[in-house]
């Protein structure tokens, strides 16, 4: 089955914005073993529209555009195609209610101009599009399907995945299976890197890089006619995959990091307790996330002054004095101070600077000391995190539960 994805928009054309929507949808495609031979650009022009998309239609078996379907008068890809597909556009009342209700919602005043996105071709099937007004539709005509989607990725995305996707999956008859490595303690990019000729090479299974809010996914999916066929597809992919990467690979499934810490927390009869400062919590909350933390978190204390980490901790005020609130020797005494207090058997402790004010040249925003323990297992490390607060105490969170894994684990 051949493919190709055309992009309507000037501002493409123009250089103001990159075409990722080809990007992400290609990327899928290819997992759907459906080829991709072209990807078009065409500006906001009927005439030009029409002729790119003949074109589109003569040497590919299913063509998908993005953009365009927005309400105003330069949005014009609906109206284009069904006048060259010679369809006419019905109005749908249930989706005109439906982007009555998300004006509604939002408080925002609906004009005239939106009842436009209610009309689609005779004879398509619609794209829901939960996040935006302008829903998406399918086409078929014949060996050809057209389908149409928004330009904003962020409307774009769910609706390929809940309804084009499932539409082309039946479409082509494969049966997909998909592992989830999860990855933590490099970058997207230096993944990249190191997977560079495994991804240039891939066909079947396919390797998809993914990164999100500071850890990084590998989806690897295998393509297949049986079920069966697919663990052996998977397993050494995967297996040279974790070769490369070695224990920075902690899930195969997809799973969080703190569902990981938890399992091993669970799997060893060992609880957590927390001392955190500038996580402020943040750290506990993600384990409690976790069904079934009552059997693994033992108490929490948020010690964001320093009066709070020498009351409920027992930090010397010499220590912060000598040393600074954000330092090992601190970090070292929170622990300490859990060791003392409760009965975990492991214990976390978080202090840095998350900004934005508050750095200096010595400690600069970003700067984070984690110390944990795990039974006599003791472990502190600095960290130089990069970003804004939110950021910063995520990525925080993080380091910590990766030391945790790894304390417990045994590995460095
Ligand atoms: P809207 O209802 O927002 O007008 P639309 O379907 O009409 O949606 P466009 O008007 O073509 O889409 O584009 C709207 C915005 O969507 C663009 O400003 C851009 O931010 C984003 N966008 C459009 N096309 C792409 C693309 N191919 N890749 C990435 N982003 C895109
Ligand atoms: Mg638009």
């Amino acid at each position: 089955m051949t493919a190709e994805i055309l992009a309507v928009g000037t501002e493409l054309l123009m250089g103001q914005i990159a075409n990722t929507d080809a990007q992400y949808i290609s990327r899928r495609l290819a997992e759907l073993g459906i080829n991709v031979y072209f990807h078009t650009v065409v500006g906001d022009n009927a005439a030009r529209l029409e002729e790119t998309l003949t074109r589109a239609l003569n040497r590919s078996e299913i063509v998908i555009t993005t953009g365009g379907l927005g309400p105003t008068k330069d949005d014009l890809t609906k109206e284009t195609i069904s006048k060259t597909m010679n369809r006419k556009l019905i109005l749908h009342e249930d989706i005109l209610d439906k982007i009555r209700n998300f004006f509604e919602q939002k408080h925002r005043k609906m004009v005239d101009i939106n009842v436009k996105q209610a009309y689609l071709p005779e004879n398509s099937i619609v794209i829901p599009n939960l996040n935006g007004t302008a829903p998406g539709c399918i086409i078929e005509e014949g060996e050809k399907t057209i389908i149409m989607l928004p330009g904003p990725p962020q409307e774009m995305q769910p609706m390929f995945e809940d309804t084009v996707f499932e539409y082309l999956k039946e479409k082509t008859g494969v049966i997909l299976v998909s592992k989830m490595l999860k990855i933590i303690g490099i970058g997207e990019s230096e993944l990249e890197t190191r997977l560079m000729d495994l991804i240039v090479n891939q066909e079947n299974p396919t390797i998809a890089p993914y990164a999100s809010q500071g850890e990084v996914t590998v989806r690897v999916t295998a393509r297949c006619t049986q079920k069966k066929e697919a663990e052996e597809m998977l397993t050494p992919i995967i297996n040279e995959i974790r070769t490369r990467l070695g224990d920075l690979v902690y899930a195969e499934d997809g799973q969080s990091l703190e569902e990981v810490v938890c399992t091993l927390l669970k799997e060893n009869e060992l609880t957590i307790a927390t001392a955190e400062s500038c996580t402020g919590g943040l750290f506990a909350g993600r384990i409690v996330n976790i069904p079934g933390a009552s059997e693994v978190f033992e108490r929490g204390y948020i010690t964001y002054s320093n009066d709070a980490k020498v009351e409920d901790l027992g930090v010397s005020y010499d220590i912060i004095k000598k040393y600074g609130a954000v330092s090992k020797e601190t970090a070292l005494e929170m622990i300490e101070g859990l060791k003392q207090r409760t009965k975990a058997s492991v214990g976390v402790a978080i202090t840095g600077i998350a900004g934005p004010g508050g750095g200096t040249p010595d400690k600069p925003v970003g700067m984070v000391y984690i110390a944990s323990f795990v039974k006599d297992k003791v472990c502190c490390k600095e960290f130089e995190l990069m970003g804004n607060r939110e950021r910063v105490r995520n990525d925080a969170c993080l380091r910590a539960l990766d030391m945790v894994r790894r304390l417990i684990l045994g590995i460095e």
